[in-house]
């Protein structure tokens, strides 16, 4: 073991404009048409897509180093804003693949939520302004959306090694509860009607993965 694992340090940007890390060391961009599936009302997300498909729904920019489990890597979501049917813009959520490594999301301009749901399905609706700190404690997916109307945007910083199972999303058919407009054009939650919970049997291997 040598003191420094070769890493150097690294001094970067968070430009309060643009809302990006400059210099990053890598990034992404998600399309609007790569969501399918992932919102409750699939009629009105394929009428969106014709139109918008190719527009950018969120992107990410990091500073990121290796994936070594004492490293860290920092970065910067993007999420726009907008609806699907009642149900307000969002990121595709995840679990970490190693499901025991937290996450730490901090607020740098926007109104959004950080949906955050327990492996056993408990739902924590955290509403974020700027300023807002969010800390994502180990085993819990989450996901950024949007209620605003101005870009959501969050820094956040996690563990190098902790890797994201968006899978575990898909197979439950979403997080339990949705994030939809109510009649006073806020938001509310409302019951996933497509949610199917995770059995015992599936929460343990989850939980045992993190041992690997
Ligand atoms: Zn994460």
């Amino acid at each position: 073991m040598t003191l420094s694992n070769g890493l150097s340090p690294f001094l970067t940007f968070v430009n309060p404009e643009t809302l990006q890390i400059q210099p990053n060391t890598s990034g992404y961009k998600k399309y609007f048409r790569e969501l399918s599936g992932i919102y409750a009302d699939e009629t009105a997300f394929h009428g969106l897509a014709e139109t918008f498909g190719n527009a950018v729904a969120y992107r990410v920019d990091e500073a990121r180093f290796s994936d070594q489990a004492s490293d860290l890597i920092t970065g910067i979501s993007v999420l726009e804003p907008g609806k699907v049917g009642q149900e307000f813009f969002m990121t595709r959520g995840h679990l970490h693949q190693r499901a025991d490594r937290p996450e730490t999301y901090y607020c740098l301009a926007g109104h959004g939520i950080l949906l955050l749901e327990s492996l056993a399905g408990e739902i924590k609706a955290m509403e974020m302004r700027p300023g807002s700190l969010v800390y994502v404690p180990p085993f819990w997916l989450h996901r950024s959306v949007n209620v605003g109307e101005t870009v959501f945007a969050t820094l956040f910083s996690y563990p190098a090694d902790a890797g994201q199972d968006f899978e575990i999303v898909r197979q439950a058919k979403g997080f339990r509860q949705l994030v939809v407009s109510n009649a006073n054009g806020g938001w509310t939650l409302a019951p996933n009607p497509h949610y199917r919970p995770r059995t015992a049997e599936e929460i343990r291997v989850y939980v045992a993965r993190t041992q690997s």
